[in-house]
């Protein structure tokens, strides 16, 4: 079993989500994807939404309060309680701060950081080709895992979307803030020795089976 908080790192089209996926449905622990709870914020209007949506459309991040908050509430859940993964969180050394001081607060341990490694030829192709199934979330990709009928869901249907920051002008944006923002935290995670890097590159199988064994040692 992997210390109780996981954190994945990773720049945008590293593949986080669909490992942290494999990962929480492995152990029964929930994924705290930050993009998803603000996409999710976005189409209901709510006032969280309307206050990240430009930021989002830009490919900049949401300021640090904001997602803080989101973060702090959700992990005080019950089924946090056994433990969780934090998906896109956090990304500033302000933010990576405040789990540390959640965590020393709760009496956890220190967390365990994946940091996903993806060539930047590779991201942009990920982020380019990705269509996601308006009615069931499932995740295509138009270079590597097309539908078997452009634009349609294998599993429902569904017509295939692309994420509105995936365009080609929001994915630079989003890429400078990584690399400006979000890289420091690596070594910040390196100094405490809780980091693990894991090779991106692969094929999401061969990377959830890596990731799986490596955490059922830990
Ligand atoms: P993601 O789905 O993780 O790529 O996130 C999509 C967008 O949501 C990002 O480009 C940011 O605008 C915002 N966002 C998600 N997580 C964070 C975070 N931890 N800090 C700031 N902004 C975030």
């Amino acid at each position: 079993m992997p210390a109780n908080a996981l954190i994945f790192l990773g720049a945008p089209g590293a593949g986080k989500g669909t490992q942290a996926r494999e990962v929480a449905t492995h152990f029964g622990i929930p994924q705290i994807s930050t993009g998803d709870i603000l996409r999710d914020a976005v189409k209901k209007q709510t006032p969280l939404g309307m206050a990240a949506k430009a930021k989002m459309e830009a490919g900049a991040l949401v300021p640090d309060e904001v997602v803080c908050g989101i973060v702090e509430e959700r992990i005080g859940e019950p089924d946090c309680q056994k433990g969780f993964i934090l998906d896109g969180f956090p990304r500033t050394i302000a933010q990576a701060q405040f789990v540390d001081r959640v965590l020393q607060a709760k009496g956890r341990g220190r967390p365990q950081v994946l940091d996903i490694e993806v060539d930047e030829d590779l991201l942009l192709k990920r982020l380019t080709g990705r269509r996601t199934c308006s009615v069931c979330g499932e995740i295509y990709n138009v270079h590597f895992s097309p539908p078997k009928v452009e634009g349609i869901c294998d599993k429902d249907g569904g017509k295939l979307l692309y994420r509105a920051d995936d365009n080609e002008a929001t994915i630079r944006q989003r890429l400078e803030a990584y690399h400006r923002q979000t890289s420091p935290l690596i070594e910040y995670y390196r100094a405490q020795g809780v980091l693990h890097e894991v090779d991106g590159n692969k094929d999401p199988e061969t990377i959830a089976k890596g990731l799986l064994e490596f955490l059922s040692q830990a």
